[in-house]
């Protein structure tokens, strides 16, 4: 039977302050000539998934010319979406949809792999500082095969209580983006202005992970520093978010109901099986599938190398 997804959570109601564990980044080079590195917080030991999020890279602010760039040359994605989302800078990127498209700040560009799409990811030549995050959303089985696409939205800011919302996924704060999803989910950026406090109105069905950007956080009064990950147990209605410090805060707040399928990550790829993975890489090695990145100067990532041993599908921990 397909996973209900938005289910009440047993035992739990919308009363209370949520429950809060910190989840800190590891750093993780990228790789290639021009290697940036990324403060990774999804997936890792303590949680696979927050909702259908199970991949949350957060770079920067890099001055590009230190650091070169960004540089991501052709590689393919299946069972999964990406969500690229700048706090500075420019990237372009060129799919085997034919998109060709610049993500800019406070833009959500949303590419969905399905059953298999290619990319690439180049800084602009008008990037002086790269700043953001990259994230990663998990199909349900049922629709990971579906046909590839590319989604552009800029949300209209919301003001209430001195802080500023960009919903770009889901409903926050009275806004609600229009771009559909396979699963429920939250998706937003949050300004908080110094010494303030924020009480957002949640779907207790959810459960939620805030990313901090900028600024010391407490989320129902645990502190959060820059580049921690607060994970916010579900059942609770409400979310408390305090900037606790001398200038304005900002931090990306995640969310959706508990995905209960489990799942393999494993470079670019989301599937239910080591067999699916690794039919994806072939076809990927051997050039069908994923399409083609016209206009990108140079040649396609190469696949890494399969472990020898079979990949285990991974769930989050009850
Ligand atoms: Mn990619």
């Amino acid at each position: 039977m397909a996973p209900r997804y938005g289910a009440p959570v047993d035992g739990e109601g919308p009363t209370g302050a949520a429950r809060v564990d910190v989840l800190t980044p590891r750093d993780v080079p990228l790789g290639g000539p021009r290697a940036m590195t990324v403060r990774r917080t999804l997936p890792q030991r303590a949680r696979t998934l927050i909702g259908a999020w199970c991949f949350a890279d957060h770079y920067g602010p890099d001055d590009v010319s230190v650091s070169g760039g960004m540089d991501v040359a052709p590689h393919p994605h299946s069972g999964l979406q990406t969500v690229s989302w700048l706090f500075s800078g420019e990237i372009e990127h060129r799919d085997s949809l034919g998109s060709h498209a610049y993500v800019r700040p406070g833009e959500l560009n949303l590419m969905t792999g399905g059953y298999g799409i290619s990319h690439s990811e180049v800084s602009t030549p008008r990037t002086t500082v790269l700043h953001g995050v990259q994230l990663w959303v998990a199909l349900p089985a049922e629709h990971r095969a579906t046909a590839r696409d590319f989604q552009h939205y800029v949300p209209e800011p919301v003001r209430i209580d001195g802080a500023e919302i960009r919903v770009f996924l889901g409903s926050l704060a009275g806004h609600t983006s229009p771009v559909k999803t396979f699963t429920p989910l939250l998706g937003a950026e949050i300004a908080l202005p110094p010494h303030t406090t924020l009480t957002l109105t949640v779907n207790p069905t959810f459960e939620h992970g805030l990313l901090i950007d900028q600024g010391e956080v407490s989320l129902a009064e645990t502190p959060l520093r820059f580049a921690e990950l607060g994970y916010a147990h579900p059942g609770t209605g409400t979310l408390t978010l305090t900037n606790t410090a001398d200038t304005t805060a900002r931090m990306i707040l995640l969310g959706g109901p508990p995905f209960e399928e489990e799942i393999i990550i494993w470079w670019n790829f989301i599937g239910r099986s080591s067999e699916e993975i690794a039919q994806a890489r072939r076809d990927w090695t051997e050039g069908r599938r994923f399409g083609e990145v016209r206009g990108y100067n140079g040649a396609p990532l190469p696949a890494p190398e399969l472990p020898k041993v079979p990949l285990k599908p991974r769930g989050n921990r009850r």
